[in-house]
């Protein structure tokens, strides 16, 4: 009896995503909070203050539990504890890292900070702290003072004191920052990037507290946010959410061949970033600036993409990209990394370039012909 009553309110529309993450058919029960969530959220609920948690299928549900999850539900829980969840602030899925989903879930239900209006709290002119950064020209990662302050538009970071001057300036203008936990090898490694003189320049961070890290990634966001408002004045804020901050659509390592296309394969590590329509490659996976990178534009503009032609049987898992200038040839380490290379790359070649894109694809090909 108690197990079709509690299938029959994970069939309702509001229960049918996890509450925190929003990954299909959750099928965890938050005791407490009343809501409906996956394993790995239900995680975070046992382990934080928020509470006790129940599978839906394994454990048994007495009636007052089922009444009490039937009183509460998924959407009466989000119309209480997102009431007010800044416009610019992170809501993670279920393909974030982890970090992001805790601090969401523990700033949710422990912290309530969206129960109010909290833009106090990351919408901030400044902020200063320190995180571990990775140092340039070695793996070691040291504790550095971070600042970013909103009137001058910049993060900046110090090696010493900060009478002795930045070591670093990031404008806020060029500014990204997206969560690395595997390739930085810490479960709370933030890459924050920005463009120098054309080039992508990339600094590696993290926090050991996860609350710290993400706030520091959500103060990113309200300045990138405010930046986009000023520089896009008239713009729907729904389109200037996505270009706050944004991921790597995909990362890996390929290998790569020179212009003649007879020149040895190296193995290099690419990154491709489907907001800037760019393929950028570096010698090693945390490098300071990519050795090199590809504009891509769209099939409408002379650029394409297909499989590797059989040339030589290494190009069995080759990827062939046409630019209006040359023709790239790069071989995946095996048939499953091409066809999601394959995938996303087409993806971009198949969208239409703006103006925006157009400028870009211009300045990029005269930086690159130097
Ligand atoms: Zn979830």
């Amino acid at each position: 009896m108690s197990y079709r009553n509690i299938l029959e309110l994970l069939k309702l529309p509001e229960n049918s995503h996890c509450a925190d993450c929003g990954k299909p058919d959750p099928d965890w029960a938050s005791c407490n909070m009343g809501v409906f969530v996956c394993l790995q959220c239900s995680g975070v609920h046992r382990i934080s203050s928020i509470g006790k948690v129940k599978s839906t299928q394994l454990d048994n549900m007495e009636h007052d539990l089922i009444e009490f999850m039937r009183s509460h539900g998924n959407q009466r829980s989000k119309d209480e504890y997102e009431a007010c969840v800044p416009p610019f602030y992170y809501i993670p899925t279920e393909k974030d890292v982890m970090v992001l989903k805790e601090q969401w879930i523990r700033a949710k239900y422990e912290r309530r900070e969206f129960t109010r209006d909290t833009n106090s709290l990351y919408a901030v002119e400044y902020k200063e702290g320190y995180l571990w950064k990775k140092g340039r020209d070695n793996g070691q990662f040291l504790k550095r003072l971070f600042v970013f302050s909103e009137s001058e538009g910049l993060l900046k970071y110090y090696t010493k004191d900060k009478h002795f001057g930045p070591k670093g300036k990031i404008p806020i203008q060029s500014l990204n920052a997206m969560f690395q936990g595997d390739k930085i090898k810490h479960p709370h490694g933030l890459e924050i990037t920005c463009v120098v003189d054309g080039r992508t320049r990339s600094i590696y961070v993290y926090h050991e507290n996860g609350a710290e890290i993400v706030t520091w990634y959500n103060v990113l966001r309200s300045a990138r946010f405010n930046y986009l408002k000023k520089t896009f004045p008239g713009t729907a804020e729904a389109e200037l959410i996505p270009k706050i901050t944004r991921s790597y659509t995909k990362s890996g390592y390929m290998a790569k061949t020179g212009p003649t296309q007879k020149e040895a394969f190296k193995k290099r590590w690419f990154n491709l970033d489907s907001e800037e329509r760019k393929l950028l490659y570096y010698k090693k996976p945390l490098d300071p600036f990519e050795q090199g990178g590809l504009f891509i534009g769209s099939n409408k503009c002379g650029y394409q993409v297909s499989e590797g032609l059989n040339k030589n049987s290494k190009w069995d898992t080759g990827i062939v990209i046409k630019t209006p200038e040359r023709e790239f040839v790069f071989t995946c380490e095996n048939t499953k990394e091409q066809k999601e290379w394959l995938e996303a790359l087409r993806e971009i070649i198949f969208r239409p370039m703006t103006t925006q894109d157009v400028t870009e694809e211009a300045r990029f090909r005269k930086s690159t012909k130097k």
